[in-house]
């Protein structure tokens, strides 16, 4: 396990996946019944921006780093707010030092007795998100394989809740992991809302892992695709994608006011661009 979070912190990658999760828990906290988030691959839950391992990529520059100080249409910056909120919180009266990681976003927004379930495999990574989550009340952290994990913890006893699923995919396989583990979640937690994050790297695999997981059961999904840039060998990520499975009725509308503004926000060249396909299978796919 060598995939580090701390290098990436904040990035656009991380803007997308975040600015998503937010809106998910938004949606959810319409209700007043209490859900549960379950983070699978949670990381630290707290980047430095100014450590060592930010400093060496300076992604969070070009990603929170500009979403921060962006002036944005009044209807994009109001459905950004809780996730921003998240952000200027951690970081107090001072400038963007610190970046929060998807378990503490989550718990910010969640009510209190919504219930967070943070999972993470690294030793040294669990024992910094143990740290933070401790006594924090309604908070579980774990140190499992995020697939042990899913087994063991779907479907919740709220039956309501949001599953992220962001691995390192440091794995040649992780796409063929992805999709076997969520088929095993969708059969345990079917109305589950599922925000599942991949690398844009090779679009066909991508393109084979949505088909598989929509041919598993995944019945209503919406699958956004981000670009920042064309790829180049020396340039690193330049493209992502995120799959919501279940996702709550008015996301699409907010992204389709999201997306354009976190793509000029964000483009590293005038290639940047988005896209978002929508399904709702009658029966299955
Ligand atoms: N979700 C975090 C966030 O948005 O702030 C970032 C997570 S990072 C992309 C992926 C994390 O998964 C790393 O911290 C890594 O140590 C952890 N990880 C790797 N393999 C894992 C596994 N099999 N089960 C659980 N966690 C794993």
């Amino acid at each position: 396990m060598n995939y580090r979070h701390a290098y990436h912190a904040g990035n656009f990658a991380d803007c997308l996946k975040h600015v998503i999760l937010a809106r998910v828990i938004e949606h959810l906290k319409i209700k007043p019944q209490p859900f549960r988030v379950i983070d699978t691959h949670a990381g630290t839950g707290r980047y430095d921006l100014g450590g060592i391992e930010a400093g060496k990529t300076g992604e969070w520059q070009n990603g929170i780093g500009r979403l921060m100080q962006a002036t944005l249409p009044a209807t994009a910056a109001a459905l950004l707010e809780p996730y921003l909120a998240t952000v200027r919180d951690i970081n107090g009266s001072g400038p963007l030092s610190v970046y929060p990681g998807s378990p503490l976003i989550a718990r910010s927004l969640m009510r209190r007795d919504d219930q967070l379930v943070a999972n993470e495999l690294h030793p040294d990574d669990f024992v910094e998100l143990k740290a933070l989550f401790h006594k924090v009340r309604d908070s579980k952290v774990l140190n499992l394989d995020a697939w042990v994990a899913v087994k063991s913890l779907l479907p919740p006893k709220e039956r309501r809740g949001v599953v992220l699923i962001d691995p390192p995919f440091e794995r040649s396989d992780e796409f063929d992991c992805m999709a076997e583990g969520l088929e095993e979640a969708i059969r345990r937690f079917a109305s589950g809302v599922y925000i599942v994050w991949y690398p844009l790297k090779d679009a066909r695999a991508a393109d084979r892992f949505i088909g598989r997981t929509r041919a598993a059961g995944a019945v209503k999904a919406l699958d956004v695709r981000f670009q920042i840039c064309e790829p180049a060998p020396d340039l690193g990520l330049t493209a992502s994608g995120v799959l919501i499975i279940n996702p709550p009725f008015r996301l699409r509308s907010e992204l389709d006011i999201l997306m354009p503004c976190l793509s000029a926000t964000l483009a590293k060249d005038a290639s940047s661009s988005f896209g978002m396909t929508q399904w709702e299978d009658v029966g299955g796919a």
